[in-house]
């Protein structure tokens, strides 16, 4: 007998990489995108190790390659006087970590999955196709669209993000706190800078009451920008509200020039609230799960959404093969859920020593620098999050 076919609310960065490693292991696999046409909206994300091991045994490194920037290390710049502390090295993730360090444009990497996905299985993502419920019972789920028409599988996984359907059809609402944080984000061609900004490493610059960090993107052709500064008249958390490059640049007016630089030459930011949320304590039940943002929604301080999202979509493909559903999504959560609360939580913590009153002053950065940001404490931060191995995890 052949293996089941398995359903996929939501065909962005965790929904497509569950359904590569569902392939791979020879299952069906059934995708409902909501958006008209896939595409992901420009802007930067960093692919650690822990990430990039598992796009690689999806067959996905020469095409990521082709399209990531490998930078050099990381560096931390006090906000105003732009003094720099070298923290950390990212060219030397392959042997450190065994597998590479790397910074793409979302649209880039999301055309890189939909282009795997529609060699692998041609036909298998329908767009224009809005879940909006299911059925489930002993033996199989209905899947319900908005268009009326349904869709029948072994398994259902919510894979359709932060304000996921699936999730609230299980468990209802999910309480959010906004975190009084906004963020800017937004890319610019680097030939548009000045020779001094072309860099080859990822940068944040911290203060006492916001950071901002820049990195490059596309084998250096893009520069990223991405913010966490105060604000509270903006609520709205989506990542397609657009702002001005003014409002930006009024926001982080206390930033060195060299940040307001490549703000200036932003043509479009976008503006997005930042809301936290606790881990949850479970996100099966029976045929259904979730996956990524759907499941872990995080604040994006270590970098570790979208890699969280692909380690799901590894996991709960081996266990899919190894067990039946519903017991192979009783086992994915379990192998999922202490690693994902963790980062959740962490994301959370980690804005304390960037957002840091010391920080304040130019004479004590210094030995703030030294005890909270020593390469050996960037170190050991790191190390958990990158060493950790999707495919060879116990399930
Ligand atoms: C500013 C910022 C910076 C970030 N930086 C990083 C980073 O450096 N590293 C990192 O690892 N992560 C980063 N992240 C987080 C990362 O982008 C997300 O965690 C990741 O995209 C989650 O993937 P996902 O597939 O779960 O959800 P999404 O990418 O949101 O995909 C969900 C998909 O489901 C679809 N959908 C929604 N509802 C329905 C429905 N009812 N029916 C059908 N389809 C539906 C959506 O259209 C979408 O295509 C960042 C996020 C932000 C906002």
């Amino acid at each position: 007998m052949g293996k089941p076919r398995i359903l996929i609310a939501g065909a962005g960065i965790g929904g497509i990489v569950a359904a590569l490693a569902l392939l791979q292991r020879g299952f069906e696999v059934a995708l409902y995108e909501q958006a008209a046409e896939l595409r992901e909206l420009g802007a930067g994300v960093q692919i650690s190790p822990n990430g990039s091991r598992v796009l690689r045994a999806l067959g996905l490194l020469p095409a990521m390659d082709a399209i990531a920037a490998v930078p050099t290390h990381r560096e931390l710049r006090l906000f105003n006087t732009g003094q720099a502390w070298r923290v950390s090295e990212l060219a030397t993730s392959a042997e450190r970590y065994g597998a590479p360090y790397w910074q793409v444009h979302r649209g880039d990497f999301h055309a890189v999955l939909v282009q795997a996905l529609a060699e692998r299985a041609p036909g298998a993502v329908q767009v224009g196709a809005r879940c909006q419920g299911f059925e489930q019972n002993m033996d199989s789920v209905t899947l319900m669209l908005e268009t009326g028409e349904t869709s029948r599988g072994a398994a259902l996984i919510g894979a359709d993000g932060v304000h996921s359907h699936v999730r609230e059809a299980l468990f209802g609402g999910t309480p959010a706190t906004f975190t009084g944080f906004m963020a800017w984000r937004g890319v610019v061609p680097m030939q548009r800078l000045p020779d001094r900004l072309h860099q080859r490493h990822a940068a944040t610059w911290i203060g006492p009451y916001g950071h901002v960090v820049t990195y490059p993107l596309r084998r250096g052709e893009l520069l990223n920008l991405v913010t966490a500064v105060p604000r509270d008249d903006w609520l709205v958390e989506s990542w397609s509200e657009a702002g001005t490059a003014a409002e930006c640049h009024r926001d982080l007016s206390q930033f060195h020039p060299d940040v307001l630089a490549v703000v200036d030459a932003i043509d479009v930011p976008y503006k997005w609230a930042m809301l936290g949320r606790e881990p949850m304590r479970r996100w099966s039940a029976g045929r259904v799960s979730l996956l990524g943002d759907a499941c872990h929604p995080t604040l994006p301080f270590l970098a570790q959404g979208a890699n969280m999202a692909i380690e799901d979509g590894m996991v709960l493909a081996r266990c899919l093969d190894r067990y039946a559903v519903p017991e192979a999504l009783r086992r994915y959560e379990a192998a999922r859920l202490e690693r994902t609360s963790r980062i959740v939580r962490g994301s959370l913590d980690a804005v304390a020593n960037m957002h840091h009153p010391e920080l304040a002053d130019p004479a004590l950065a210094p030995a703030f620098m030294e005890r909270e940001f020593a390469p050996r404490v960037m170190n050991a931060r790191a190390d958990w999050l990158y060493e950790y191995d999707a495919l060879s995890v116990v399930v």
